[in-house]
Formats: structure tokens, sequence, C-alpha cells
């Protein structure tokens, strides 16, 4: 049985849906609604809505953006020639905050785990051979995250695109095993990023 009035309990019910949200931070934040002004919530509201509505992947690097092709595949300036690839639209931000790399990024949106039943075809990996083909890249950088399945990502990747004569490059020291690349600072990611080595 429920103690508050049905709307706020289906207003907590939509804040527990999301991630790391517990019961008692979603009433939190239900009440913290009820509070703010109309203004506010409005704003709120509009944002979530735009978000949904403009924001789609990059059609070369599947990164999230407004535009496509994303500023980043679209700023002449950037190395056509290198190819960072991360898992998570959240690395690309992660390793944009080094300003150390120039080149561009591919997202795969996850990383081979058969234990969870993701294959290489569940994730963007024949979407980055195609961008392999025409030449244009030298240098594919590794950037999974260090774990089983981002090392086991990076390992398959290696294989495949070895072959092609692009120069295959793992980055390495720094980030702790385990560890998150988005959760990563940005010195020690800027680290990893020049003590990459060939695969
Ligand atoms: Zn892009």
């Amino acid at each position: 049985m429920s103690y508050y009035a049905p709307s706020i309990e289906k207003l907590i019910e939509s804040f527990e849906k999301l991630p790391s949200i517990g019961s008692k931070t979603a009433a939190r934040l239900a009440f913290y609604i009820l509070d703010a002004s109309e203004e506010e919530t409005n704003e709120f509201i509009q944002s979530i809505q735009n978000a949904k509505k403009n924001l789609k992947y990059c059609s070369k690097c599947y990164n999230i953006t407004d535009t496509d092709p994303c500023p980043i595949c679209s700023n002449p300036a950037r190395d056509q020639s290198t190819i960072c690839v991360v898992e998570d639209v959240r690395d690309v931000v992660a390793m944009e905050k080094t300003h150390e790399f120039k080149g561009l990024y591919h997202v795969l949106h996850g990383s081979i785990s058969p234990m969870n039943g993701v294959g290489p075809d569940d994730i963007k990996i024949k979407e980055l051979l195609a961008r392999l083909m025409d030449g244009t890249v030298k240098e594919v950088i590794l950037a999974t995250n260090p774990r089983v399945e981002g090392e086991a990502t990076a390992m398959y990747l290696s294989k495949l695109i070895k072959p092609l004569g692009i120069k295959v490059t793992r980055i390495a020291h720094g980030i702790p095993v385990g560890g998150d690349l988005e959760y990563t600072d940005e010195v020690t990611l800027s680290r990893a990023l020049e003590g990459r080595v060939q695969l």
C-alpha cells in the first residue's frame, strides 16, 4: 500500500527507473520537483524532450550528436589518418578532455562479451572496418577499457585490422586494470595515450 498520492507515487516510480537511483533518492527528487517553480519544471521537461528529439548517432563515428556528421568528424583540422576506438560515447568526452588526441573516433557501443551474449556483430565493428577501406586511415588506437571484455575486443580488432596494413596500437600505461576510461583523470589518460604500444 502506498502512503503517497498517486501522482507523486508515479513520479517517484519514474525516477526509480533511472540508473543508480534508489527509492529514497527517487522520493527526494520527486519532492524537489513538486517544490520547484513552474519555469524550472518546464526547463527540465524541455531539456529532456530536446535531447531525445535532436540527439542522434553520427553516421561516421557513432558518437552522439545534434548534427550529422558530428563536429569532430566534420572538423577539417582533425587528423583523418588516425582513429581512436572507444567503447562508449562518454569515453570520447574523457579523451577530448586530455586535449592530446587530434584524430577521429569510432564508438563501438559496447565490447565483445560472450558471457553476456554480446558478439562482434552486436557492436559497431563492421562500421569501423568499412571506414578503414579507402586507405585514409594509417593508425587505429584501441582505447577500449582495460577489462577482460575490453582486452578481448582489442585483440579481436587487432587481428582484423593488422592484415589491412594499418598500424594498430593499444593505450597502455597509467590506466589501472579493471578501471574505467570514463572515470580516469586527464593526466593518467593522456599518459596512457602517449605510452600506447603497437599490437
Ligand atoms: Zn562523428
